[in-house]
């Protein structure tokens, strides 16, 4: 009970309040209404010490879940290593979503935000951290409303828990990156760090930090209120992949929003099953797997699951999830050059790969002809020589048009 998928009245509900500029959106379930729809099992079970911490990492282990902010790295794992290191330990949310065409993350802290606060609460006690931090994108300030008021409604009713921290970001794309995060939430600017350390050993304020996307945290009550909640989240995927995860489709279909589908679903799955299928007028010619830097594949290879790793041999990445549809009414060079100036704009400088070269890149796509092996050598320069993830997979756009677009490329 209470963790069916964002009905359609409810989306247009959320619409129409963030248009209203309304503190609190009518489509925002209340603590008393989560409450009376089953939330706050997983949470009650923690607090009675019904749940161990050794269980719910067991539990979130055997679930298969893993971080939807991008990275896809098992979050049992991430709690293991946390745990390996000595307290004190921080959690740390990841509301910073900021990955051109995705938008899941916004949904569910406005459809849900208790929901994604006891994932947060739980995930704190398995880790046994001391406090709870979210970071959340000022461009969001409806939701930043939102989260307030439902933190007041715990503190209300008496829910105890660690401190929990709202930190507004201040609109750098790279504060998504959970080290830019962790510098940015100590008071300096959002350069990411290098790695190792990991946050897990060396953290916020140097202590073991766990750096949770907010979809995993809405992810996690479902998993641990109910002992058949990890088989069934585990047997949701498709094609062998584990668990469901939320989409945000946008571009050329007829039906573009957030979308709750198994994992390993396909782009043609996504647009037909999910989305109401191709616009009006639109032929389906290829699409981004995973916002700006995820690479662009051709409809052809639309079959392929969307799943973590799956797309590694294309050069491409699911990534957070974003899938932006493209028709033969796109001009996908241009697609790419406006993806690179989006890198340009938000590279933090740090490093000269990423800083020179995402400038570089943009003045070889405005050029008449695209210079193919120059631009093949700078994105390798730029791969192996950039600190984040930013620079390591700026160049995907481009690489993936050239290989699957060459009669595209002018
Ligand atoms: Fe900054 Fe780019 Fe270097 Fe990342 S790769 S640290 S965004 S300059």
């Amino acid at each position: 009970v209470g963790f069916e998928p964002f009905a359609p009245a409810k989306a247009e509900a959320l619409l129409a309040a963030a248009r209203s500029g309304l503190a609190v959106a009518p489509g925002t379930q209340g603590l008393e209404e989560y409450r009376a729809r089953g939330g706050h099992v997983a949470l009650q079970a923690a607090q009675a010490g019904r749940l161990t911490p050794e269980a719910a990492v067991a539990i979130v282990e055997r679930a298969g879940l893993r971080g939807l902010g991008g990275a896809g790295f098992p979050t049992a794992r991430k709690w293991r290593l946390a745990l390996a290191h000595p307290a004190p330990r921080h959690l740390v949310v990841n509301a910073d979503e900021g990955e051109p065409g995705t938008f899941k993350d916004r949904f569910c802290l406005e459809a849900e935000p208790h929901r994604v606060l006891e994932g947060m609460l739980v995930a704190a006690h398995a880790i046994g951290a001391e406090a709870c931090w979210i970071y959340l994108r000022d461009e969001y300030p409806d939701l930043r409303r939102v989260v307030e008021h439902a933190l007041e409604e715990l503190r209300g009713a008496g829910i105890a828990g660690p401190p929990v921290h709202l930190r507004r970001g201040a609109g750098a794309y790279i504060c998504g990156e959970e080290t830019a995060l962790l510098e940015s939430l100590e008071g300096r600017r959002g350069y990411p760090r290098h790695k190792p350390p990991f946050p897990g050993e060396h953290g916020l304020f140097g202590r073991p930090t766990v750096v949770h996307n907010v979809e995993t945290l809405w992810w996690l009550p479902g998993i641990l209120a109910a002992p058949e909640g990890a088989d069934r989240y585990a047997s949701a995927g498709r094609r062998g992949a584990k668990g469901e995860r939320f989409f945000s489709v946008s571009g050329r279909v007829r039906e573009p929003g957030v979308k709750r589908a198994p994992a390993g679903v396909t782009a043609r799955e996504l647009i037909e099953e999910f989305s109401g299928g191709m616009a009006e007028g639109h032929r389906f010619v290829g699409y981004l797997p995973g916002g700006a830097s995820g690479g662009i594949l051709p409809a052809r290879l639309a079959d392929m699951p969307l799943d973590v790793g799956a797309l590694d041999a294309e050069g491409c990445f699911v990534g957070s999830g974003a899938v932006v549809v493209l028709s033969d009414r796109d001009d996908l060079a241009e697609v790419a050059r406006n993806l690179l100036r989006f890198f340009r704009e938000e590279s933090c400088g740090q490093c000269t790969p990423c800083r020179v070269g995402t400038a570089k890149a943009v003045r070889l796509l405005d050029a008449p002809a695209w210079d193919r092996a120059l631009l093949g050598e700078l994105g390798e320069a730029m791969a192996d020589g950039s600190i984040c993830g930013l620079g390591q997979a700026a160049m995907n756009p481009v690489r993936s048009l050239l290989r699957f677009f060459p009669e595209e490329v002018p």
